[in-house]
């Protein structure tokens, strides 16, 4: 159970108490029209979440009522998702389109009851006609239509006889109700489109208000969890359920406040945008805030989870800082990840004074990680270092190798430099060394005093990897389109050199290069002969403006 006990909670306990409710059923209902992103992965989590905590059942339902937009790849993406989040959705994945008939047969209950007409008014003259917030609307001259004409025209639209936006079928409430949203809103259009699992058999497709309110009550959902935008929504909701006079119980809309991220666009319309332009290479682009990108970029659900305990469930809109995220995977990754040394950018140092090759023994955890294991890391004359691990004109404060001031080498031996080997240019292309032999790592009786530990690797036995670091996508903490695009959000280094315990078949393991952060291998690029990894994360909060 989650710590906090928040106001959806509060009612499902109310609502079990009461007895108005034998079980608690959710339901989580992403329309398939793109990759799920965080902000599913909220409501992935307050739904399955509510019900898992009442010993209920959340279903997992397609809201494909939008034709245009909706495709399979979309479908196997969601679940996905919610798999991956460890969340289970039972033997069945519900589609509204298996509805149509019974919604159908709804429709036409409504036109019976004298509660529904087919409007035969364009769009346009409906908008004009609906009125203004201050200003009442004015009922359509076909409102009046007989139940039989009603029942015809609903009939031959079905049937595919008119036109698209020719007519639509309108439920009679008020045209000037305070909330707009009740007044004669559409429950059907026309539309003659494939629709990508119910085929060609429909022409007329049910409207969000109508579709989503029956597709709950037909599931058996008791508690209906949407966003705040939907709030005017709700008398629609109600009027159709308690019009149609329906066996109870019934479902009852709550809303909560949708999560905004700065630094992040989570419409789907924009992240298709993204991945159709090729800003990005595809919905699961490590830098992309679906599941699919966390996913392969390393973070693990546990992170995600953690993410969204912490942001909490409130009846108000606010913009969580990106840091939180970022600070949830870092924090998972600390207990879990072992660590290892990747060079990025390689300087050569020779130990002048050394023979032969060694395997030093080197814990993959720090003490205050209750995790055992070690691995071999090889050792020899020759070595990378990283190059700015290195100053022969030191700055103020820095704490590491330089001309005159000797470092560690992690898990081995104090070095002290002896020469630079310099280009033509002037570049040091190496740097040669001593090493100190009584000075090794857990058995140092050089009395040496160094200030920091710099990683390393063996330069014969390292392996080459190219490393893809991340930075934001977007540039801007309240980012609109394409122009706040970050243009730097991408580094590739593909010469970087890692010990060769971190290079294995199929490494499905995060790890802590020391000091640079932490790194996944890719799970769809990477291959042992060319190993790929993503930088999940920084090791601290580095991003400043
Ligand atoms: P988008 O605007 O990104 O297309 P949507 O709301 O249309 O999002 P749906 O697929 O209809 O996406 O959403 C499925 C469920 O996920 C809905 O119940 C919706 O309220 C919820 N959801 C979508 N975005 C967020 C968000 N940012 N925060 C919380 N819940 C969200
Ligand atoms: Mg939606
Ligand atoms: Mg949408």
């Amino acid at each position: 159970m989650s710590e906090h006990k928040d106001f959806l909670r509060t009612i499902v306990e109310e609502d079990l108490k009461e007895g108005k409710y034998k079980e608690v059923v959710t339901r989580f209902p992403p329309e398939p029209n793109g990759f799920p992103h965080i902000g599913h992965a909220k409501s992935i989590y307050i739904n399955f979440g509510i019900a898992r905590d009442y010993h209920g059942h959340c279903n997992l339902r397609m809201d494909d009522t939008d034709p245009t937009k909706e495709d399979t790849k979309y479908v196997e993406a969601l679940k996905d998702a919610v798999k991956w989040l460890g969340f289970n959705w039972g033997e069945n994945v519900y589609f509204t389109s298996d509805y149509f008939p019974k919604l159908y047969n709804y429709a036409v209950q409504l036109i019976k009851m004298g509660k529904a007409y087919v409007d035969s008014l364009n769009e346009e003259e409906i908008k004009e006609y609906r009125g203004t917030v201050t200003q009442p609307g004015l009922r359509s001259k076909y409102a009046d239509r007989s139940i039989e004409e009603n029942l015809d025209l609903f009939e031959r639209m079905k049937k595919g006889e008119f036109k698209d936006g020719e007519h639509v079928l309108r439920a009679k409430i008020d045209m000037s109700a305070a909330n707009m949203k009740m007044r004669d809103p559409l429950l059907y259009r026309i539309r003659h489109v494939h629709h990508f699992r119910a085929g060609d058999e429909w022409f007329i497709y049910p409207m969000y208000d109508f579709a989503h309110c029956l597709s709950d009550y037909i599931e058996g959902v008791t508690h209906s969890i949407c966003t705040l935008e939907f709030e005017n929504n709700r008398d629609i909701y109600d009027w159709v359920l308690d019009t149609l006079e329906l066996e109870p119980p019934r479902p009852y809309q709550h809303e909560f406040a949708r999560l905004g991220i700065n630094y992040t666009v989570m419409s789907k319309r924009k992240l298709l945008e993204l991945v159709e332009g090729k800003y990005v290479s595809g919905w699961d682009d490590p830098r992309m805030p679906t599941i699919a990108g966390y996913k392969r970029r390393g973070y693990t659900p546990e992170s995600i989870l953690n993410f969204c305990d912490q942001i909490g469930i409130a009846k108000a809109n606010s913009m969580v800082d990106v840091s939180q995220l970022e600070f949830c995977i870092r924090d998972d990754l600390n207990k879990k990840a072992p660590r290892v040394m990747c060079v990025l950018e390689p300087l050569k140092v020779t130990i002048i004074n050394y023979e032969g090759s060694e395997e030093i023994d080197a814990s993959y955890y720090p003490h205050d990680v209750p995790k055992e294991g070690s691995r071999k890391v090889p050792f020899s004359n020759e070595l990378y270092i990283e190059r700015d691990d290195f100053m022969e004109n030191p700055v103020k404060g820095y704490n590491r190798l330089t001309l005159e001031q000797p470092v560690r080498l992690r898990h081995a031996y104090i070095i002290t430099c002896k020469e630079l080997i310099k280009d033509a240019k002037g570049n040091i292309i190496e740097i040669k060394a001593q090493y100190h032999p009584d000075s090794k790592s857990g058995s140092d009786t050089s009395g040496i005093k160094v200030k920091s530990a710099i990683q390393w690797v063996d330069a014969k036995k390292a392996k080459t990897i190219e490393v893809r670091l991340y930075d934001r996508l977007y540039k801007n903490e309240a980012p609109e389109g394409l122009e706040d695009l970050n243009p730097d959000s991408l580094k590739i280094i593909k010469n970087a050199l890692v010990e060769p315990a971190v290079i294995t078949e199929k490494p499905d393991e995060r790890f802590q290069f020391e000091r640079q952060g932490y790194f996944y291998a890719d799970p769809v690029d990477y291959t042992e002969e060319n190993p790929v990894f993503n930088k999940i994360v920084g090791l601290k909060d580095s991003w400043t403006k």
